[in-house]
């Protein structure tokens, strides 16, 4: 298992990007449509219960925040996406800043793009990939949920998501993952180690042996 996430600790929360820590070391930042298991999956990935706030409401968390692994290396959360609910001009006003910091933070290494197995790909994930691919920045897809389908239908979409990407999206991934039965977490670890560049790094080591 992978310890080195245990100890990720709350930074901030920025409503807008001059609120954004300052653009340095790396960070990975978690999107997806609202209610797609984005929390569930960061306090999974973190071993924790409530770092990222899992909520009944969606559409209800309407903030970036700021997680750090370690001093220089941070998760990001992005607000959740698509929840027909919230007013246009909020919608609207999440979009530009989405935009804008996918295509400005210099420490962004990569994407993590959740979307419910059940329903991938929507309009609203392509547009991220679209973007994503706009402004170079690597996505990984994970596909939540996985428990809810048996194994074999499981595998079978990720199959296909992976056919629907190839030759169009560069430098995607994708994987299968579920929060309550923790299918899929080294595979995650590994690559947010790989884009935190931390993969060199014994986890299993506490941080001051590291030499
Ligand atoms: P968010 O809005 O994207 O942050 O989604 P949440 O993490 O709050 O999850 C939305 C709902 O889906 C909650 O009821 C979670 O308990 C449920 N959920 C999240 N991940 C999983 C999963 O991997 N498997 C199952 N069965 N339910 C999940």
């Amino acid at each position: 298992m992978n310890r080195r996430y245990h100890s990720t600790n709350f930074i901030n929360s920025a409503h807008n990007i001059s609120q954004l820590p300052s653009d340095q070391g790396y960070e990975v930042a978690f999107a997806g449509r609202s209610n797609c298991g984005k929390s569930s999956a960061l306090n999974t990935l973190t071993h924790q219960r409530s770092l990222a706030r899992t909520s009944k409401t969606p559409g209800r968390t309407q903030m970036i925040n700021f997680f750090q692994v370690e001093p220089g290396r941070y998760l990001v959360d992005l607000p959740g996406y698509g929840y027909a609910k919230v007013p246009k001009a909020v919608r609207h006003h999440w979009g530009k800043i989405l935009e804008r910091y996918l295509s400005e933070r210099q420490a962004l290494r990569g994407l993590f793009l959740l979307m419910d197995i059940r329903h991938p790909l929507t309009d609203l994930d392509q547009h991220m990939l679209i973007w994503c691919r706009h402004h170079t920045v690597p996505c990984h897809l994970v596909l939540t949920k996985a428990d809810k389908l048996k194994r074999g239908a499981a595998l079978a979409c990720l199959h296909q998501v992976q056919r629907n990407i190839a030759g169009i999206y560069q430098d995607t991934s994708v994987q299968l993952f579920s929060a309550p039965k923790r299918i899929g977490l080294d595979k995650a670890h590994a690559k947010l180690d790989e884009w935190l560049g931390l993969e060199n790094i014994n986890p299993h080591i506490p941080p001051q042996e590291h030499k």
